[in-house]
């Protein structure tokens, strides 16, 4: 199963809440195979969604682990907070993708695959003359599918740099929303035919922020350089659990603004990463600035970039004692 392309393999059952007047009312597990929604409804007409991704694990003990549960619920509040939709209580996503898991406990895939969650949040409003203010009802969901690696760990990215375009708007910046995704799509595509890129690398004015669906990581040995958290990018869970297991190996974390010239002049010594749960952490061989090809350390996968995703991969699995309370085991 794990072996299909990414996301396109979607478990039978799904969990959904209603939130009508005012309130979300008691989820259900229900066929993932369509939604109630009518064609005026108010996240077709006016993008009012957002949305979640994370994993569940299947250790090598045979235990389910999902990973930072907590934070991701917490985080789709915030994205509700900024497309005006109704907050999530976290003890009902909790339970939803708990249950999720549960239903679907089949399909979790052995390592390095893993099941993909993905709550999805959306105004139900039928009424066309809702443009300027909030839908009056939503539905949540979570459906799941299971995956094996975004990105081929054994090939490093190539990335276009793109210092014109925005990746999002100033109020939308740590959103996870797919108004976002629209923006970075046109981008992404013409660097695709134009360059081979894989990933775009937003970086407006100079100021290196993030790609498409991934954080940005700079590794210079001992050093891991990247972008303070501030309102222009989206905070990754994993960008946070990489940090934090980097301290405690004894990296030196820089949290600061990376301009692109900057990027440029270190490429060739250093390493170079994207993170996100999809991604995990995947080396980036090839930048691409105004049509120039500057390679990224030898071009290959780096030595830290590598012991870095094995780490992370082994608390996420169980093969490392959790000292954090990331884990939430089924
Ligand atoms: C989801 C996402 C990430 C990665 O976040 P994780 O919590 O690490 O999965 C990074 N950037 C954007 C724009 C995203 O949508």
């Amino acid at each position: 199963m794990a072996t299909k392309p990414f996301g396109s393999v979607i478990c039978d059952r799904m969990s959904v809440s209603v939130f009508d007047a005012d309130r979300f009312n008691d989820h259900d597990l229900v066929a993932t195979d369509s939604l109630p929604l009518h064609p005026a409804a108010h996240v077709l007409h006016y993008g009012s969604a957002c949305f979640e991704g994370l994993k569940a694990h299947r250790g090598s003990d045979g235990v389910i682990r999902i990973f930072r549960l907590d934070r991701h619920a917490e985080r789709l509040r915030i994205s509700a907070e900024l497309l005006c939709l109704p907050d999530p209580p976290a003890e009902l996503l909790t339970e939803m993708v708990r249950d999720t898991v549960t239903a679907n406990i089949d399909d979790v895939p052995r390592p390095p695959g893993a099941l993909y969650l993905r709550p999805v949040l959306i105004g139900t409003e039928a009424n066309i003359g809702a443009a300027a203010r909030p839908s009056r009802t939503a539905l949540l969901y979570v459906i799941a599918s299971p995956v094996g690696d975004y990105f081929d760990s054994s090939r490093t990215l190539t990335v276009a740099i793109e210092t014109g375009l925005p990746r999002t708007t100033p109020q939308f910046g740590q959103a996870k929303t797919g108004a976002n995704y629209a923006m970075a799509l046109g981008i992404t595509r013409r660097a695709a035919e134009a360059d081979g890129a894989d990933q775009v690398l937003f970086a407006p004015n100079g100021d290196v922020q993030e790609t498409g669906a991934s954080n940005f990581l700079m590794i210079d040995g001992n050093r891991i350089v990247t972008k303070a958290p501030d309102g222009s990018f989206l905070h990754g869970v994993t960008r946070d659990s990489l940090l934090t297991i980097a301290r405690e190996q004894g990296y030196d974390v820089e949290e600061r603004d990376v301009g692109v010239a900057e990027l440029l002049a270190r490429a060739p010594q250093v390493e170079m990463a994207l993170s996100g749960t999809a991604a995990v952490l995947a080396p980036v061989g090839t930048l691409v600035h105004d049509g120039r090809r500057v390679t990224v350390g030898d071009g290959s996968p780096g030595p830290n970039t590598g012991k870095l995703r094995e780490t992370l991969q082994a608390v996420q699995r169980g093969e490392m004692p959790d000292r954090w309370g990331w884990t939430t085991a089924i």
